[in-house]
């Protein structure tokens, strides 16, 4: 049986064949919105759990928060808001490769599965 994810092993697994994957494969996955993985080594497809995107919101909340704040009470200037959620979302997104998981899916369901 596999184990996807754990305490030790906190990066995600191929499902099919346990490889590993990269932290570099997940990051990117997730900036071009979350798009589906491909092993490497078997070329199984994998298809983040919707959980893990809930995740990802959790971490925007604030500076979504944040942003009109500044704008309207701390008259902090527009590049100085924009750079500091730029650095904000760049420093919140280097652990969460860590934190999604994924499952496999048959490709041939996967354009149901998303619906
Ligand atoms: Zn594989």
């Amino acid at each position: 049986m596999y184990y996807a994810g754990g305490v030790v092993n906190l990066i995600q697994k191929c499902q099919n064949c346990g490889q590993s994957f990269s932290w570099t494969h997940i990051y990117l996955s997730l900036w071009m919105n979350y798009k589906p993985i491909l092993c490497k080594e078997c070329g199984q497809k994998h298809r983040l759990y919707f959980y893990s995107r809930l995740i990802n919101s959790l971490f925007i909340i604030p500076i979504a928060l944040f942003i009109p704040f500044a704008n309207s009470k701390l008259e902090l200037s527009q590049l100085f808001i924009v750079t500091f959620a730029i650095i904000y979302f760049v420093l919140t997104s280097l652990p969460l490769p860590y934190l999604m998981k994924y499952k496999s899916v048959a490709s041939d369901h996967f354009l149901e599965e998303t619906k």
